[in-house]
Parts: C-alpha cells; structure tokens; sequence
C-alpha cells in the first residue's frame, strides 16, 4: 500500500491524487443531461430501489446548463478549499455513458478541454458499455487521466433482485474483464445494509472486486431518504438499519480484506441532511470516517491485512 501519511490505515484517493498531481485534487460534480436504462423503460421504470429522484448525485450542478458553465459555477462553490488548484470532471448522476457515442464524445471533451479541468471520472453500469463506448473511453484514457465507475453494489444476484439492480453480477465481470484488457482504470461501488444482507455477503462482494482488479473501490452506507420508495420498501419488509457502531466495525473489517492497491474512494453515504429519513447518525460524515480509523487504529489493522489472493 502505498502512503503518504503513516497514520492513514488505508490507501485513500486524497492519497493517490497527491502522489500522482504533487497536492489535493478536488472534483466537480457534473449532470451530463443523462437517463438511466434502468429508469426508462428499456430495463425498467423502477430504478435501483435506493436511486434518488437525480440519479444517485444530490451534489451534481445543475441539469441543462452547459458542462463549461457548470465547472464554473462548482469552482465558484469550493473556491476557498481548492485555492488555484485543478480539478477532476466528475459525471456522476444517472448513466453517463448510455447515449449516442456522438453526445458522449461532446460532453467528454467539453469538460477535458476547461483549463481547470485535468482529468474525468465517468459513473456508468456495467451494460451500458458496447465496444463504440469503449473505443471513446480508450481514446480519452490515452491522452487524459480517466476513471470509470461502476454500480455493482453487491456480488448477491439474489441480493441484486431484491433492490432491482436489472443486470447480472457476471456482466459485472464481464465489463471488468473489457475495462483491464483497455487500460482503462475503475471503481466498483458496493453498498453495506442492502435488506436481507448478511455480512458473509459483503465478503464475497470485496473478494469479488479483488478478483477482477478494480482499481478502486466505493463502500456506501445505506441510507434510506424521506419518502422515497426505499422508505415505502423499509415499512413494508423491514430489515436491518445499521447502527453507528456495528458500520464503523463491519467497514473496518471490509477494509481488513481489501487487496491494499486498490484505493479507497469513499467508507460511507452521502445524503442531504433534510432529505435523510434513517439512519440519523450518518449525517455526521465526518464522525463515521473518525470512528473508522480510531476502529482500525485500536485493533492495530490497515487494509489488506486479512487480503487472500
Ligand atoms: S443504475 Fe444508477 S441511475 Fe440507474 S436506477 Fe440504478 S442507481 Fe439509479
């Protein structure tokens, strides 16, 4: 594992970003205009049972305005962090490769070619990557720094069918397998307390990312917002809701058997505030990824420990 502060347990993106650019890196989130195939109509109407009315980006800029005047306005919004620094073009709501290859290559090289702007991460699902896709996503990946993410969210097919995920883990492998044989680096997200979840489920979900050689990796707390239909979902099928203490262990054991090269990119959710309806503690991000590191210090642990190739 390579880190730069010896009191960080894990190999973290700020980390990575430091090493590679020489300082802090930040991203803006940008709303490339998309849909989702799992939104409308061609999987489903329904979408991921937790997917929020914008896609899974609360913090994204804004639908509609140009991908140039929405860099500006995010670098307006963290100006006093960021000082003069670059930053990273962040497609993160919806499907952000499931549109013609023409709109695609628009919107990319709009934001590659800011001059704040010195790289991009693309969120995506594993099958909304056909090879016309790829050959864009190669061709940036030569010239610029480039990273896609990937929804897996659990490696349970079951667990999968519960939250209407409306692919197979093997396309998941399928797609990871096309992304390594390119170059192209990826992020897998996965999400800690999916309903009927047991914690040999969340195991086999990291060793599956080990597996394929995901470059990095998203752990996501399961929040539930208000009214929303995974709040409906809850009321109707109850299952469990962590509790602060039992998240901060569960993680820091995933971590234990994290391969220590993949970066860590994200150890818990992100909700707004108002909107959160459960778990109320998670809204403290900042208390959770203290826990996690105080849970990692005290048991003297750091990730790979319990790594098995
Ligand atoms: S794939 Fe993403 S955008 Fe589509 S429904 Fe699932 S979470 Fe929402």
């Amino acid at each position: 594992m390579n880190k730069k502060n010896n009191n960080d347990r894990f190999y973290s993106l700020n980390n990575y970003l430091k090493e590679k650019f020489g300082c802090k890196i930040y991203k803006v989130s940008l709303d490339g205009g998309f849909t989702c195939p799992n939104r409308d109509g061609k999987i489903s109407h329904k979408g991921c049972l937790f997917c929020s009315n914008r896609g899974s980006g609360e913090f994204t800029g804004e639908r509609g305005k140009s991908i140039s005047s929405q860099i500006d306005e995010q670098l307006e919004f963290i100006k006093n962090k960021n000082s003069d620094n670059n930053v990273i073009a962040y497609f993160q709501n919806f499907t952000n490769t499931y549109a013609p290859v023409e709109y695609l290559r628009k919107v990319y090289y709009e934001a590659l070619s800011h001059k704040k702007i010195i790289g991009i991460a693309i969120a995506t699902r594993p099958d909304c990557l056909n090879d016309e896709v790829l050959d864009l996503l190669s061709e940036i990946n030569e010239k610029f720094f480039l990273w896609i993410e990937l929804g897996l969210q659990t490696a349970k097919d079951n667990i999968a069918d519960v939250i209407n995920r409306g692919y197979k883990t093997e396309c998941y492998i399928e797609a990871c397998k096309k992304l390594n044989e390119r170059n192209i680096k990826f992020v897998t997200h996965m999400i800690a307390g999916l309903p009927f979840e047991e914690k040999e489920n969340l195991f086999e979900t990291i060793d599956l990312i080990n597996n394929v050689k995901s470059w990095g990796i998203k752990i996501h707390l399961l929040y539930i917002l208000k009214n929303s239909r995974l709040e409906k979902y809850y009321y109707e099928h109850p299952f469990k809701i962590y509790e602060k203490d039992e998240y901060t262990d569960t993680v820091a054991e995933l971590i234990e058997r994290l391969n220590p090269e993949i970066v860590i990119h994200r150890l818990t959710g992100d909700a707004k505030k108002d909107d959160l309806a459960m778990p109320l503690w998670s809204a403290d991000k900042r208390s959770v990824l203290n826990e996690i590191q105080k849970k990692l210090k005290l048991k003297n642990t750091f990730q790979g420990k319990e790594y098995k190739k």
